[in-house]
């Protein structure tokens, strides 16, 4: 069973190239993406929700158009191994998720995936072979709708600059850039 146009083992190496390893958090969703694609009518012009920052949403932009940087790749963090890709003019779309209930034949997925095993104790290569086989058994997918401030074509608006620094900002944001207000997590050095 492929990965988007994919074997296994070419998003296997795409996935080593992209994210550094092949990650099983990456396979899984490799998994993941392909079945929520295939779930969506031909043709649809679809955006990406995922819900956790780990690995997913490397998946997404390994399989999809969608990425951080165009856009169409939002990440609600919610801590959970789950993804929705949705019509970006209705909102309609599927969510799938990593189901506890389908383990039951794959216990070294299980084990990674409710952390029962402490790294050294994991069988990677067992891990490999069980999201191999899986497939798509291991997800299950509920239709969804995105909330509507998610939809739409955003702009960030006009642009000042910053009495302060200099430098351009979004007007909306204030008299002075977010920087100069001090809602930044990094201080500059002196030039
Ligand atoms: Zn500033």
């Amino acid at each position: 069973m492929n990965i988007g146009h994919y074997t296994f083992a070419e998003f296997r190496r795409l996935a080593e190239k992209f994210h550094g390893f092949a990650a099983p958090g990456i396979l899984l969703g490799g998994r993941m993406v392909t079945a929520a694609m295939a779930a969506l009518p031909e043709g649809t012009l679809f955006e990406a929700l995922v819900e956790t920052r780990s690995c997913l949403p490397d998946a997404v932009q390994l399989l999809t158009p969608c990425s951080v940087g165009n856009g169409r790749l939002h990440l609600v963090n919610h801590g959970k191994m789950a993804l929705s890709l949705f019509d970006k003019y209705s909102g309609r779309g599927v969510r799938c998720f990593v189901d506890p209930s389908r383990l039951g034949p794959w216990p070294e997925i299980r084990a990674w995936f409710m952390k029962e095993k402490s790294k050294e104790q994991q069988d990677g290569a067992l891990l490999e072979q069980e999201i191999e086989k899986a497939g798509n058994s291991f997800i299950t997918l509920v239709g969804m709708i995105v909330d509507n401030s998610f939809l739409g074509k955003k702009s960030s608006g006009p642009v000042a600059l910053c009495p302060c620094c200099g430098e351009s900002y979004p007007r909306g944001h204030g008299d002075k850039c977010l920087l100069c207000q001090g809602e930044t997590p990094f201080v500059m050095l002196p030039r």
